[in-house]
C-alpha cells in the first residue's frame, strides 16, 4: 500500500472511530469501480472469511452478513431479526449500549424484559437465570461483552451459558472487543456477535457486521420482517446467492477494512491485546500522577476504557481541558454515566503507551492551566 504523502496523525481517545494507520486511510482511493463487478465481490468474499476467523469461527457453522453503517446498526438488525413471533428477548443490561438495545426493541415493539443493574458493576448472573427459568417466552437474550459507556468488561461465556441452558439464542455486543480482546465465539457460548470496521479493527466508518450461526440464521427465514433495510435473512440470503450486499456497499470503506485486517494479522491477536493493555496501564499511571480517581474497580475493566471522575469544585472545566488537548493532537470523550461527572480515556485504535505518555504530558499542562496543582490533592 502507497502512502503518497504523511496525513497529520491525531491520537484518539474516544470510544471509536480510533486512530488508523496511513496505510488504511491510503486505501481507500482506488480506481472505481462497480460494486456487482466479480473484483470486487471476491474482496467482499474475502473479508467476510476474514471476519469470521477473527473469533475463531467454524466457517461450517459461523459466516459473517456486512451492513452499511455504523455500529448501531448491526444491534438494530440483530435484535429486529432473530425473535420468533409472539416472543420476547432479555436484555442484560449495566451500560449505555445495553441500554441502546433496549430502545430499539421498544422502537420495534419487541416485547423486552430489561434486566437492569448498576452500570459500575457485573450483572447478577442469579437473577438473569432465574428470570430466564420463570418466562419461557423469552427466545433471545442480548448483552454487551465492554460496556464502552464505563469500560465493564462483562462475563459474556457465563450468561451465554444460561442463555443456552433455557434454549435462548444469545447475541452479544462485542463492537468495542472484537480484533481487540481476543475472542473464540464458541467457547464463548456466542451465537451472534458484532463489530464496526472504524473500531478494534481500525479501519473507516461506514461498515458493520455481524459472525452469526448459519442454524439460527436459517431458522429466522420465518420470523416477523421488522425492517426492509435491516433485516439479517435477507442480507444472508442475498450473499448465500449473490456474494454480496443485496444494496450498495461502501465500497472504497471495505478496501480500508481488508487492509486494516490484514495489519491485524500482521501484528496478531495477542501482540494488540498486550499493546493495548500497556496503553492501558499508562492511563492508569498518568492519572494516578495527577491524582485522578477512576469509576470502575480495575478487576472489572476491559482494558479499553477507563472512566474518570471528574475533581471537585468548579476549577474543572471538561471542556477546557478537551480543547487543550485537542490543539494538540489528542481528542478525549466526555463520560456516559448518570448523575456523575466524568471522561474517559479510551485506548482502541493504533496508538502505543508512548502516545498515552506524550498526552500526559498536555493533560497536566492542561490542568495547570486550569489552577491546579499536581498532583491534585484530594
Ligand atoms: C461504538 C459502539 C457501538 C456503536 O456505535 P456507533 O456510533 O453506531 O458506531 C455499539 N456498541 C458498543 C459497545 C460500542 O462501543
Amino acid at each position: 500500500m502507497e502512502v503518497v504523502k504523511p496525513v497529520k496523525r491525531n491520537v484518539l481517545l474516544n470510544p471509536g472511530p480510533a486512530t488508523t494507520t496511513d496505510t488504511v486511510k491510503y486505501a481507500q482511493v482506488v480506481p472505481d469501480i462497480c460494486p456487482r463487478e466479480e473484483e470486487f465481490v471476491a474482496i467482499m468474499d474475502e473479508v467476510r472469511q476474514d471476519l469470521v476467523k477473527v473469533v475463531h469461527g467454524n466457517p461450517e457453522k459461523y459466516t459473517a452478513i456486512l451492513f452499511t453503517g455504523s455500529g448501531t446498526i448491526i444491534q438494530d438488525v440483530l435484535i429486529n431479526s432473530l425473535v420468533p413471533e409472539g416472543k420476547k428477548i432479555c436484555i442484560v443490561n449495566n451500560g449505555a449500549y445495553s441500554a441502546r438495545m433496549v430502545e430499539i426493541a421498544g422502537y420495534y415493539n419487541i416485547p423486552c424484559v430489561n434486566l437492569e443493574f448498576p452500570t459500575t458493576g457485573l450483572s447478577d448472573l442469579d437473577v438473569v437465570k432465574q428470570t430466564l427459568e420463570a418466562d419461557k417466552d423469552i427466545a433471545a437474550v442480548a448483552t454487551v461483552h465492554h460496556e464502552t459507556g464505563t469500560g465493564v468488561l462483562n462475563p459474556v461465556r457465563k450468561i451465554g451459558k444460561i442463555a443456552h441452558d433455557n434454549g435462548c439464542v444469545f447475541i452479544v455486543d462485542t463492537i468495542s472487543t472484537y480484533g481487540l480482546i481476543p475472542i473464540n465465539i464458541e467457547e464463548e457460548n456466542i451465537d451472534f456477535c458484532m463489530s464496526s470496521a472504524q473500531k478494534g479493527l481500525c479501519g473507516m466508518t461506514g461498515v458493520s457486521w455481524t459472525v452469526g450461526k448459519i442454524e439460527e440464521i436459517e431458522k429466522s427465514k420465518d420470523y416477523p420482517k421488522r425492517s426492509y433495510y435491516c433485516n439479517l435473512f435477507m442480507q444472508y440470503d442475498f450473499f448465500k446467492r449473490v456474494g454480496e450486499m443485496h444494496f450498495t456497499p461502501p465500497v472504497q470503506t471495505v478496501y480500508a477494512l481488508s487492509q486494516a485486517i490484514k495489519e491485524y494479522r500482521e501484528e496478531g491477536e495477542q501482540a494488540r491485546y498486550e499493546r493495548l493493555t500497556q496503553c492501558w496501564e499508562a492511563v492508569h499511571t498518568g492519572l494516578e500522577e495527577i491524582g485522578l480517581d477512576t469509576v470502575i474497580d480495575k478487576e472489572i475493566q476491559g482494558h479499553l476504557v477507563v472512566t474518570i471522575k471528574a475533581p471537585q469544585g468548579d476549577k474543572f472545566d471538561f471542556f477546557k481541558l478537551h480543547d487543550y488537548c485537542y490543539e494538540r493532537g489528542f481528542t478525549i470523550y466526555p463520560g456516559k454515566m448518570f448523575g456523575l461527572e466524568t471522561f474517559r480515556l479510551c485506548n482502541l485504535g493504533q496508538i502505543t503507551h508512548t502516545d498515552i505518555e506524550n498526552f500526559f504530558i498536555v493533560a497536566k499542562e492542561a490542568f495547570k492551566e486550569m489552577g491546579y496543582t499536581i498532583p491534585i490533592s484530594a
